[in-house]
């Protein structure tokens, strides 16, 4: 079953790495894809499965504020982490988490490797190693990577995460390459495999 042309490799990224019209006003920092990065999910073979934007579906486009853009980033940033933890965005932040574990749980039962998370360092939602608290950039999580890594690991899934910045693509792309090695290291262990050939030459 699936011996057809598919790697067997995906990752899961946030919303805006394929679409940056979905960022708050002012803080986008590409027109549309984050090409860098897909170049490289691109040349590993890895399947990019993108999750929605929370923000989107909690706050709008807007973020509840026609003029948030006008605010520097990081107050900006702040105000959106508050409504980001009101309990709308939680029973919304739950509902979308629910559907993205429901597809890692059947990548996982059929034997496909799934080789980690990419999120949005500075972010109040998608941070992965960095996130907004209190108008300053502080090392944590995201509120909404929080979420869905606590709800993964309650099913048992402990994936490896990836946190990317636009301003420092060429850390954020050592940071996929890494996450993706080290996953794509402990399935092939598990499974008795050798590493497959992207990963080989890399
Ligand atoms: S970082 Fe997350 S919440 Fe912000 S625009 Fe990207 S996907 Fe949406």
């Amino acid at each position: 079953m699936f011996s057809d042309e598919r790697s067997r490799r995906v990752v899961f990224v946030s919303h805006c790495i394929l679409n940056s019209n979905t960022r708050a006003d002012g803080h986008a920092g590409v027109a549309g894809v984050n090409r860098r990065v897909l170049e490289l999910l691109m040349q590993l073979n890895i399947g990019v499965a993108q999750m929605p934007c929370p923000e989107l579906m909690c706050l709008g486009l807007d973020r509840g504020d026609v003029k948030g853009g006008e605010r520097p980033v990081l107050l900006e940033n702040t105000r959106i982490r508050a409504g980001m933890k009101s309990n709308r965005s939680a029973e919304v932040m739950d509902a979308m988490i629910a559907q993205v574990v429901a597809q890692v749980e059947q990548y996982v039962e059929h034997g496909f490797s799934v080789l980690g998370i990419i999120g949005i360092n500075r972010s109040p939602s998608c941070g992965v190693d960095t996130t907004t608290v209190g108008n300053e950039e502080v090392k944590g999580e995201g509120v909404f990577i929080e979420r869905l890594r606590t709800s993964l690991e309650a099913k048992g899934f402990y994936l490896n995460l990836a946190g990317t910045k636009v301003s420092q693509i060429d850390e954020a792309l050592r940071s996929i390459r890494a996450m993706v090695e080290k996953s794509e290291a402990t399935y092939a262990k598990a499974a008795g495999r050798a590493l497959s050939s992207e990963f080989r030459d890399a």
